[in-house]
């Protein structure tokens, strides 16, 4: 198999995101909670190392967006306009013997997989959690955790274009949490019923919808290379008409290789102007956009690209996962991105030598303002470097006893292991050049 195809087992992500403290099971002294994960310390700055990422390129570096971060209850009426009350459900059966359900599409048997047991008839079940606001439980009090953050974007763009005075073609961004009572979950954070998702909705004038739909379709394809994932571990696959929703004129995924199959990182659709249509229906408010070189009204189209936090941090790790053979030891590294790692520089002294304390605080307090850092001076330094490989660290700073004297340190780079030695006052902006921000 080419190097670039070789694909990891799950397991050895979950293990080292558990060992390592990327990724743990919820409430795991309780036994855990099923499909629930919660980013520990390394996987918390790389989450947001990911999505710091996606803001930069699609909203700061670009002319035609905005964001926002909107509240993850709305209105009830919102998921009516939207369709998920009535449409956003899933064919499921149940075994009348161990009361088992699954998804019909996910079984191709009519007896239970688990127990053989005779099944029901499918029935649709509504993905989206409820819960109550305010103190009294009634219908009334009904409001839903959001299934996906891209209905504020709707909801608001009269706000958002009033108070930017945006021109089409331009789009709102939101990064946020949704979720969805999903009945097959698993592969660890791959399909939770609690995940992140990073949404834009892209206003255009219709028209030049299938423009703009291929135009993202490229971009968002580009993005994943530019996080860093390899180009042959990324394809593009197009929905077929049976996949689409009626009101959609296109969609495509782009797809990551995982360790479990070709499976979706993000979706882009053109939904034409159904969302904004639909909630100027229910609201009674005009959601139209006013074009003032054509004097006229209508209401935009929106190409909606729209990715998931989780999987593409998922992807990241798999992607850069690697073993290789190192001084008659197997070295496991992640060739993570140098501005996506959750660590950018480790300050390692050579060894706890009460000697060698001063210069390494005095280096590693000169580096933390500008870069998330570690110390770390357990152990012997080939130990250390192995355990920042693993997690992926571009950068080890070695403090010797030959700094005391000549006030240089050595940068050990972490994918070609290629030493070199800088004096500390070029240290900063020797390692800050190294990065692209
Ligand atoms: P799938 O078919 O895999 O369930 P979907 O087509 O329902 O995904 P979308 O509604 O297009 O997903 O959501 C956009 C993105 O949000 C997905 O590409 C994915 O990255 C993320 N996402 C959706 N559902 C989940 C989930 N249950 N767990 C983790 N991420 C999810």
């Amino acid at each position: 198999m080419p190097e670039d195809t070789k694909k990891v087992d799950m397991e050895k992500i979950v293990s080292l995101c558990k060992r390592r403290g990327f990724v743990f099971q919820s409430s795991e002294i309780y036994g855990g909670l099923a499909s629930c994960w919660d980013y520990g310390p390394l996987g918390v700055e790389l989450k947001r190392n990911i999505k710091n990422f996606w803001w930069k390129k699609v909203v700061q570096e670009r002319d035609d967006m905005v964001g926002i971060d909107a509240s993850i209850m709305m209105h009830p009426k919102v998921w009516e306009a939207s369709g998920h009350v009535a449409g956003f459900s899933d064919p499921l059966v149940e075994c009348k013997n161990c009361r088992m359900r699954f998804r019909s599409t996910d079984i191709d048997t009519t007896a239970c997989p688990n127990c053989g047991g005779q099944l029901s008839e499918p029935r649709m079940f509504n993905l989206m959690f409820k819960t109550f606001m305010g103190p009294v439980e009634e219908e009334a009090a009904i409001v839903y955790l959001r299934p996906e953050t891209a209905q504020a974007q709707f909801v608001n763009f009269e706000n958002v274009q009033s108070t930017t005075r945006k021109k089409l073609p331009f789009g709102i961004a939101q990064i946020g949490k949704s979720f969805r009572n999903e009945i097959t979950t698993g592969n660890f954070i791959f399909r939770t019923r609690e995940f992140e998702q990073m949404e834009i909705e892209y206003f255009v004038k219709p028209g030049t919808d299938q423009q703009w739909f291929d135009y993202w379709v490229n971009e968002r394809l580009n993005y994943y290379v530019s996080l860093g994932i390899k180009r042959d571990n990324l394809r593009l696959r197009e929905h077929c008409k049976e996949e689409l929703a009626h009101y959609a004129r296109g969609c495509f995924d782009v797809d990551y290789n995982f360790p479990i199959g070709w499976s979706e990182i993000e979706g882009i659709a053109n939904r034409g102007d159904y969302d904004l249509t639909q909630h100027s229906k229910f609201s009674g408010k005009t959601l139209d956009y006013f074009d003032e070189e054509k004097s006229e009204r209508y209401v935009p189209y929106v190409i909606e690209p729209s990715s998931g936090v989780d999987r593409s941090l998922l992807a990241v790790l798999c992607d850069a996962y690697d073993e290789e053979p190192a001084d008659k030891e197997t070295r496991v590294v992640l060739h993570i991105k140098p501005e996506i790692a959750p660590i950018k520089v480790a300050v390692l002294p050579l060894s706890r030598n009460a000697k060698l304390l001063p210069k390494s605080k005095e280096v590693h307090d000169m580096l933390r303002p500008h870069f998330m850092t570690q110390y770390d001076d357990a152990q012997s330094i080939g130990r250390r470097y192995r355990r920042q490989d693993e997690i992926g660290t571009p950068f080890c700073v070695t403090v010797d006893f030959d700094s005391l004297d000549d006030n240089q340190v050595t940068i050990r780079e972490r994918d070609s292991m290629q030493q070199e030695r800088v004096p500390v006052a070029e240290l900063l902006d020797r390692l800050k050049s190294k990065f692209s921000f």
